[in-house]
């Protein structure tokens, strides 16, 4: 019979974590009354994680296993878990590092029991250095404002979503995932809930500042035409602001006979909008690239082997 909840969890080189994540996760299994299983994605990792989640899946038959041909990156190997997940009422999405306490499982599927289809946690503190918790708080704020979509401030993936939304997540084809927009963009009745975030139990951040860049851009350029629009707005600034100098120098010319000057405004303005033009070149690039990744229509990750049941199973995900 297949399991109520399902636990998805992405993990990159996270040997150092996983007795620590397991023991609480069984802890946690051993005293629910709900159904539980728990999908361990492994995201190519470099050292034996993989290793370690293989063994434990083959023994132990509440933990299944999904192992990706590479690094696909968080966003991808959480798809490829809530492609595999089989929990018929929710999925629990937490990350390896028990930086999201999965104790809060039972208070979230308490909330998802009183009608809400996305249980999402919301940061209340932040046990990070002040240089990230600030650009963590300017993002959140910046994407808010500029977002076609309203996503909550302060959330990330980790969260309790129903079976219906995992469906339509599993059929969305989007190349460049932004589970979290994606997951608001749905619809539905969804929640926060307030929680601290802990530190990292062992190891080092996994996602790397390209990594985080990457995952910044594809919230931006994935649920937001601002820039698209801000280009316009520019456009349309230096067009006017041309023709009022324009009209400034003729009135100049004509009625002061003054003779026209200026050799470094024109410098500066070639290089301004020198500047301009391949900026937003490059917004449009961003989409672009984004269309162009899309067309392709390659799948979105490769699964190596997976392990149900204790057994090997197909890897078609
Ligand atoms: N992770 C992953 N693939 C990657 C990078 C990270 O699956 O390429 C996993 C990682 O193992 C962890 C989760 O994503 O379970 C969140 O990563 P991390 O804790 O390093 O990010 P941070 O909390 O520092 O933003
Ligand atoms: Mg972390």
């Amino acid at each position: 019979m297949a399991p109520q909840v399902s636990i998805v969890i992405p993990l990159y080189n996270e040997s150092e974590v996983l007795p620590h994540l397991i023991a609480r996760i069984n802890k946690l299994i051993d005293s629910s009354p709900i159904s539980i299983e728990v999908v361990l994605v492994d995201d190519g990792s470099k050292d034996n994680t993989a290793d370690q989640i293989q063994a434990l899946s083959l023994i132990d038959g509440r933990y299944q296993c999904v192992l990706l041909a590479r690094n696909y990156g968080h966003p991808l190997a959480l798809t490829a878990g809530l492609a595999a997940a089989n929990g018929s009422e929710a999925v629990m999405i937490i990350d390896g590092d028990l930086q999201d306490p999965p104790e809060l499982l039972h208070t979230f599927y308490e909330l998802y029991k009183q009608g809400n289809d996305v249980v999402y946690a919301v940061r209340k503190k932040r046990k990070e250095g002040p240089l990230k918790k600030f650009a963590y708080h300017l993002f959140y704020r910046i994407l808010k404002s500029i977002s076609y979509i309203d996503i909550p401030l302060d959330s990330g993936d980790f969260s309790l979503v129903s079976r219906r939304i995992v469906d339509v997540l599993n059929k969305m084809p989007e190349e460049s995932r932004y589970v979290r927009g994606m997951r608001t963009w749905v619809g539905f009745k969804q929640v926060g809930y307030e929680y601290e975030r802990d530190e990292r139990m062992a190891g080092d951040s996994k996602y790397s500042f390209k990594k985080l860049l990457q995952l910044a851009y594809n919230g931006i350029f994935n649920f937001s035409e601002f820039p698209i629009k801000l280009i316009t707005n520019m456009g349309f600034f230096s067009i006017s602001v041309s023709l009022i100098y324009l009209v400034y120098n003729i009135i100049k010319k004509y009625v002061y006979h003054a003779v026209p000057e200026g050799f470094t405004a024109l410098l500066f303005a070639i290089i301004l909008f020198s500047g301009v033009q391949l900026f937003s070149l490059g917004i449009i690039g961003e989409y672009v690239l984004r269309i162009f990744f899309q067309v392709k229509g390659r799948p979105l990750y490769i699964v190596k082997k997976r392990i149900v049941n204790k057994e090997e199973a197909s890897p078609q995900l």
